[in-house]
């Protein structure tokens, strides 16, 4: 979904913030999130993600900019206009859970639900859990929970409100790998069904991916690039955001007749001036990697490359080759292979190389 198809229900403008009063940790950050939608903040530790969900929640004083919840100012910058936390109508979830350890699972999920009679509070409370998969857990307390369930319960208190906004940091750093797979699937599904405009930090470009309708890249309190996971992954605007989605590999070379000669053929880079040098990135799983035959033609008259394989590492789904070539002229190019096909060939074999240039980003020296 994308802006203008829904109506935003959470908009930032101009946002910036200084913890010292000198240096701004987010600056001039605009960012709108429809019904229904889950946008996520992606980018390096530090970069000024928690600070920008602190700033929606109302747990920061805002100073610069205008914060809108369903197109009503409810903070602004110079005005010193906020409203608090609790009349932001928005559902929050932390890394630590923070469950209070002396009340039972529903007396935690009944919390926010102030201003309702007893039967529609626990009806309520029963129907969040329900949500969850935590029907059966209303009178057990948080120490008895493990790590996910946990989890379960403060998304189930976060929901219970019915809030229009949902800002969720970091929510599944706490769980170990196989849990966390699980529940990000499970969140994402009730996130959805909620109809709540969902705002989650991470740092994790996977989880980014899979959670995400659109990423915000922020890199030193700033926005890099925003768009669908596709989008964003195949058309990075810079080195930086073709950097953090995934292990990269990194050719140089001289711009002629709108192109860059490479030892996997020619690049297109319209758009470079004759003689600028420029770096040419393309994925591990974008280089096709054969077994050698001599025959330099590869697929759609490509330019194959011959190359040795250094190493091989098995992670299940995909093998992840390093591979030495030595092209005639040039240096050597120790390259990186994702390769999920039946050919797994061994440490030492010759393989040839082949690159799809439209996979292949070129962008300045940097
Ligand atoms: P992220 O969520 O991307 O890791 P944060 O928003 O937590 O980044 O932090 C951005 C910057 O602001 C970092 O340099 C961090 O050290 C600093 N920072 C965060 N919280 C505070 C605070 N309460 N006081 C002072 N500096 C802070």
């Amino acid at each position: 979904m994308s802006e203008g198809l829904s109506e935003i229900i959470l908009g930032l403008e101009g946002v910036g913030h200084s913890y010292d009063g000198q240096t701004e940790v987010v600056s001039s950050f605009s960012l709108g999130v429809g019904a229904g939608e889950i946008v996520c903040l992606l980018g390096p530790s530090g970069c000024g993600k928690s600070t920008v969900l602190r700033l929606a929640a109302g747990l920061e004083p805002l100073q610069k900019g205008r914060i809108k919840l369903r197109g009503e100012t409810i903070a602004e910058g110079e005005s010193r206009i906020s409203e608090p936390p609790e009349r932001r109508n928005v559902g929050l979830v932390f890394q630590d859970f923070a469950l209070f350890p002396h009340l039972t699972v529903a007396r935690n999920v009944a919390f926010g639900l102030s201003g309702l009679a007893d039967d529609q509070r626990s009806q309520r409370v029963q129907e969040a859990l329900s949500q969850v998969g935590m029907g059966a857990y209303l009178g057990a307390y948080p120490h008895a929970l493990s790590g996910g369930q946990q989890q379960r319960v403060a998304l189930a208190r976060a929901l219970a409100p019915r809030p229009s906004v949902m800002l969720l940091d970091e929510p599944f750093s706490g769980l170990d790998a196989r849990l966390r797979e699980q529940i990000r699937d499970d969140t994402l599904r009730v996130l959805k069904r909620s109809g709540a405009a969902t705002l989650l930090v991470t740092h994790d470009p996977e989880e980014a991916m899979f959670m995400a309708d659109r990423i915000y890249l922020m890199q030193a309190g700033r926005l890099i690039q925003s768009g669908p996971p596709a989008e964003v992954y195949a058309r990075p605007n810079s080195e930086f955001a073709a950097k953090f989605f995934s292990n990269i590999n990194e050719l140089e070379g001289i711009v002629q007749d709108g192109a860059v000669a490479t030892p996997l053929g020619p690049i297109p880079a319209s758009g470079w001036t004759a003689g600028s040098r420029v770096k040419v990135l393309f994925r591990p799983e974008c280089l096709d990697c054969v077994p050698a035959n001599g025959n330099l033609n590869g697929a759609a008259g490509r330019a194959i490359l011959p190359a040795t394989v250094t190493e091989v590492r098995f992670i299940g789904v995909a093998r992840l080759l390093r591979v030495l070539a030595t092209p005639a002229g040039g240096p050597a190019l120790d390259l990186q292979v994702r390769t999920g096909g039946a050919f797994a060939p061994e440490v030492g074999a010759k393989v040839g190389l082949s690159l799809d240039p439209a996979q292949a980003f070129v962008f300045g020296p940097g």
